[in-house]
Parts: C-alpha cells; sequence; structure tokens
C-alpha cells in the first residue's frame, strides 16, 4: 500500500502550543514525559501530534486554527470577558504559527500558486519515502468568530492569511450558534457572511447548531467546507451531520473531514469513565463516517480527514490504534479493505481538500 499525502483538515496546533505550552517541535514521547504528573487537563501526558509525528505520517498539510471564545459572566462554558481579549489571544496564536514559519518548521498556504508550490516541494523533499525536514504547509483558519471585534478586524485577518472561519464554536456565540445552543444568525452573522463572501473566505460549517446551519448555507454563496464533523445516522448528536445536511453540503461541493474525538464516534461515550478500550474506538468507525459520507454523496469525491487530535483530547479519548498523528497513515488500508480504490483513498486523504482549494482560489 502506498503511503498517500495526507491533508489534516483541522488540527489547535497554536492552542497546543500556548495553551498546553507544547513545543510541537519535540516529538510526541518528550511531550508527554514534560507533562508526566501534570494534572490540570484531562489530556495531559497523552499528545499525538508533533511536527515530526505529522511529517512520518505524510501530513504535508492541514488546515491550523486559530481558536478564543467570548463569553459572558457568569458562563459555565470558559473563554474570554470580551471580544477585545479573544483577538488578542487570535494574535498570539497567529504570531506562534509565524514563528513556526520562520523556524522552518511550517509554511503558510493562502493562495493557489503557495499551494502548487507548497506540493512540489514537499513531494520534492519527500519523495521515495523518504521524510525530510520540509515545512508543514498550513492553511490558516478561524474556529469560533468571537475574536472579530468588527468586520474590519475580518479584513486584517484576510490579509494575515486566514481564509476559512468557523462563525460558531460550543454554545452561543457573537456571530452564529454554535454546538449545544440554538437559534440563527441575527444581523451580525449575516453582516458577517457577507464580508466573508466579499474576501472569498471559506465557510466552515462546522459547530453550527441546526437553525445556524441551514441559514448560514442559505446566507453565504461563496465556498463551504466542514473541517471536522461526523455523521448522526452513527452516533446520535447534534454536533454531527445528518443525511439532509450531508446532502446540503455535498450540493455545495462541500468536504467533510472526519474528526477523531471518541465520543463522536460511539454513541453514549462518558467522559473520564468510558475508554477507547471497553467502548473498541479504532479507526474502523472513523472509516465509518467515511464510508457513510460517500454513500450519501454518491462518490468518495466528498470526505476528507479533520482530525481534531489534541483539539482538548489526547489518547484517553481517540481511536484505540492512534498513537501519534502518523497512525493516519493507517486508514488506506482500511479504506481499501472496504473496496474503496487508490483513487478514492488518494482522494480522501488530501485530493478532495487539494481540489476544493483549488476551485476556491481559482
Ligand atoms: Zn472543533
Amino acid at each position: 500500500m502506498s503511503r498517500p499525502l495526507i491533508l489534516d483538515a483541522h488540527l489547535d496546533l497554536s492552542m497546543n502550543a500556548l495553551e498546553w505550552n507544547r513545543d510541537l517541535r519535540w516529538t510526541v514521547p518528550d511531550i508527554r514525559e514534560s507533562e508526566r504528573g501534570m494534572v490540570d487537563r484531562p489530556d495531559r501526558g497523552n499528545g499525538t501530534v508533533s511536527f515530526e509525528a505529522m511529517r512520518r505520517g505524510r501530513v504535508g498539510i492541514c488546515v491550523a486554527t486559530q481558536i478564543a471564545r467570548f463569553v459572558k459572566r457568569d458562563s459555565p462554558i470558559p473563554g474570554w470577558h470580551s471580544q477585545e481579549q479573544a483577538w488578542a489571544q487570535t494574535q498570539g496564536q497567529l504570531a506562534w504559527y509565524e514563528a513556526m514559519e520562520e523556524a522552518g518548521e511550517m509554511a503558510q498556504i493562502a493562495d493557489g500558486p503557495a499551494l502548487e508550490r507548497h506540493l512540489e516541494h514537499w513531494e520534492a523533499a519527500n519523495g521515495n519515502g523518504h521524510e525530510a525536514h520540509a515545512p508543514i504547509g498550513y492553511v490558516l483558519s478561524l474556529e469560533g468568530a468571537d475574536s472579530l471585534v468588527t468586520l474590519n478586524h475580518l479584513e486584517r485577518a484576510y490579509e494575515q492569511g486566514l481564509r476559512a472561519v468557523g462563525p460558531a464554536h460550543y454554545g452561543p456565540g457573537v456571530y452564529a450558534q454554535g454546538t449545544n445552543a440554538t437559534g440563527g444568525l441575527g444581523d451580525k452573522g449575516r453582516a458577517l457572511l457577507r464580508e466573508m463572501e466579499r474576501l472569498n473566505i471559506i465557510l466552515d460549517a462546522t459547530h453550527l447548531c441546526d437553525e445556524s446551519f441551514w441559514e448560514s448555507l442559505d446566507a453565504f454563496r461563496g465556498p463551504v467546507w466542514a473541517s471536522h464533523n461526523n455523521c448522526r445516522a452513527l452516533v446520535p448528536h447534534t454536533r454531527q451531520f445528518s443525511d439532509e445536511q450531508l446532502k446540503a453540503l455535498v450540493e455545495r461541493g462541500a468536504v467533510i473531514g472526519v474528526a477523531f474525538d471518541a465520543w463522536m464516534l460511539v454513541a453514549d461515550w462518558v467522559r473520564g469513565s468510558s475508554t477507547p478500550q471497553n467502548r473498541d474506538v479504532t479507526l474502523a468507525q472513523v472509516s465509518d463516517n467515511i464510508d457513510h459520507i460517500c454513500q450519501v454523496a454518491g462518490s468518495a469525491l466528498h470526505a476528507g480527514i479533520g482530525s481534531d487530535l489534541d483539539g482538548a483530547f489526547g489518547t484517553e479519548q481517540g481511536p484505540a490504534d492512534v498513537d501519534t498523528i502518523a497512525d493516519l497513515q493507517k486508514l488506506p488500508a482500511l479504506l481499501a479493505a472496504r473496496g474503496y480504490s487508490a483513487w478514492d483513498i488518494e482522494n480522501v486523504c488530501s485530493g478532495n481538500f487539494l481540489r476544493f482549494l483549488r476551485k476556491a482560489w481559482s
């Protein structure tokens, strides 16, 4: 089985660097070792992502987030108490991505020519089965738009390379309502979508609650994808897409990245007591979700990978057969066993998102 290039459409790399204090230039075992005995977060010592592991898994390109939520006083959800603080947090995250570019670890991809240059560079460095130290390409995205203090901040962010925005994350948002919240867009949300359309910023439909999802799809005429989202038909929860939502996305030419958080892969996951082992969570359920999207779409042209690995969960709440992100390379064999052709597998691993980006930026 050849080892295809992988595009991971959702990684919170800068959040890990700045909030978990992880230097992603270290190896995964070194990062884990440095967190031994820490109990401040449930995923301490269980990280799966480093640049070395990404290169080993041929994850040569990713969609990397900026993420900072605004919450009102007394909100049960953690977050910043002003949009300005959230903006400052995302600017710090951007500074880390830029520092990693200066260090030769990452390369920002913000237009078609940069994408082609990166792919050539990556293949030249990593062809013939060698994993040289080539920069990992990243498309900058924003998970939850609360940090955009005004629409002018969106234009500033665009100048900095921002190319995809998910208007909401968990809970109520400034511009749209997210997972576990209810309601539509309102004037602010519609104005945000108009500005995204003008700037040709991709709408990430992930995390939108149903009402905000349908309103967004109606209001927005630009490119739409879902960076990390699974199927409601397999695990019922409003965080997951219904078949009707999947169909609407496919009609818009979207690619849907399948996420690896265990609670989105098996029903009735109980945080803290369920384990990947006692619930038998593996990449089999990841490929179930990929397959479901392909069945609904009627082709393998709309499914991708948006692992969300180290998105506030580690090995304690991910597929048991994923020790590090390098294990994404186990997916091709699983898909082949289900009858997917080499061409389909390449498309799922990166081709679909690459085609999407080429078209969005043409
Ligand atoms: Zn997310």
